[in-house]
């Protein structure tokens, strides 16, 4: 087998469709406030099959938008998962209250709704989750908690176009869900985000507010220019270049998705025969992952193994990733502000210590899964 292959671990899907989209709004005047985010922001809300869905210019955006909205703030507790995107607590910190790290479950990444329990306080207030790598968490027992004590839910959702629970899609749980269209994700504007609630006032509340707060649409204006100003809003707003790019990129969603599910399935099936090593996918019948990417978990004691594969696999053109590199809570800012213990998040650190994220992506097909595959498992013979 050669070794001049070059295979990347994402790569945005783009063809003449989206190029020409982005072209056709540069051709009018309107560039922002205009047709492109509201055709978007349909078309999203009918891929769910549900919801208010709001475009945002992150998900980061989004996430510090809902933790605004709910006014968090100091002497609150939020519960955070310790294996998750930085931007998920990012959001929390960022308005004063206090993230409570949750360590993960070893099968899937996600946070353990076993230990969701024990973390709740008098102080606390909402839990921020993240559906990990795409794979769903278990809304079911987590909305029974967040029900029970009364809290705010907010689902980081930036893996997790397509991902399913109990045929519902994720971030429709929760009193919000946040999207990310960044280049690696599912589907992507550039930067871009998408906030959606369940909740039609909430949604248009919370639209207002990425927009400076102003009371009325530029549609909405009598008189051109003159407005009101409600609170003290952001502008968090999405453009009308990326929206339009958003509304092709809605359009490949199931072909996205059939694709991932495909390499995903081919390269879990050809990794099952190596031992010692746990492939993250959903446990639960219920729980559709959306296959963002595949992620081996080697097991503990090849710690020193996982870079020379890493390594390995590079040499051999084949992109790899780490989600993530630490859990959150052992991450340099929140380590020596609020302390940090190994012993309370056991399966973080394994999946940060000793994983490696195999990419699944559209831009693969089954030559470069047959060859990350073949390579994946003659390397991992070698190595462990
Ligand atoms: C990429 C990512 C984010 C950040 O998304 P942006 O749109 O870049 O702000 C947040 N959470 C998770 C889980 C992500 O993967």
């Amino acid at each position: 087998m050669n070794s001049t292959r070059d295979i990347p671990f994402g790569r945005p899907w783009l063809d003449d469709v989206d190029r020409n989209a982005v072209i056709e709004v540069l051709q009018g005047h309107i560039l922002t406030h205009g047709p492109k985010c509201a055709e978007f922001e349909t078309k999203f809300q009918n891929m769910m099959q549900g919801g208010y869905a709001v475009t945002t210019s992150s998900c980061m955006a989004s996430l510090h938008l809902a933790a605004i909205w709910y006014n968090f703030g100091p002497g609150d507790e939020i519960i955070v998962p310790a294996q998750t995107h930085v931007a998920t607590v990012h959001a929390v910190e960022l308005v004063g209250a206090k993230p409570i790290f949750v360590d993960c479950v070893a099968e899937t990444g996600n946070i353990d709704p076993e230990l969701i329990e024990a973390a709740i306080s008098d102080k606390t207030k909402g839990i921020f989750l993240v559906h990990f790598a795409g794979i769903p968490a278990q809304m079911d027992s987590i909305m029974g908690i967040a029900k029970r004590y009364d809290l705010i839910v907010v689902e980081d959702c930036a893996l997790a176009v397509g991902s399913l629970f109990d045929g519902k899609h994720v971030g429709l749980f929760g009193n919000v869900g946040c999207f990310s269209f960044y280049p690696v994700k599912h589907i992507t504007t550039g930067e871009g985000g998408m906030l959606v609630s369940n909740d039609k006032e909430t949604a248009n509340n919370i639209a207002n507010f990425r927009a400076f707060s102003v009371d009325r649409t530029h549609g909405e204006r009598k008189i051109p220019g003159v407005y009101d100003v409600t609170g003290v809003g952001m502008n968090y707003r999405m453009s009308e270049m990326q929206a339009a790019l958003g509304c092709t990129q809605v359009d490949k969603i199931p072909d996205i998705l059939y694709q991932r599910s495909q390499n995903f399935k081919y390269l879990k099936n050809g990794l099952s025969e190596i031992e010692h090593v746990n492939i993250l996918d959903s446990t639960d019948s219920r729980a559709q992952n959306s296959h963002y990417c595949l992620i081996m978990v080697l097991n503990k004691s090849s710690r020193d193994a996982r870079g020379r594969v890493i390594e390995k696999m590079k040499q051999r053109g084949i992109g790899t990733s780490v989600y993530y590199p630490q859990p959150v809570p052992r991450m340099e800012y929140y380590k020596s502000k609020y302390g940090y213990s190994s012993k309370h998040f056991p399966n973080a650190e394994l999946i940060s210590d000793c994983s490696i994220a195999l990419p699944v992506g559209p831009h693969l097909g089954i030559n470069e899964m047959e060859y990350i595959c073949t390579n994946t498992l003659s390397i991992l013979k070698e190595e462990i």
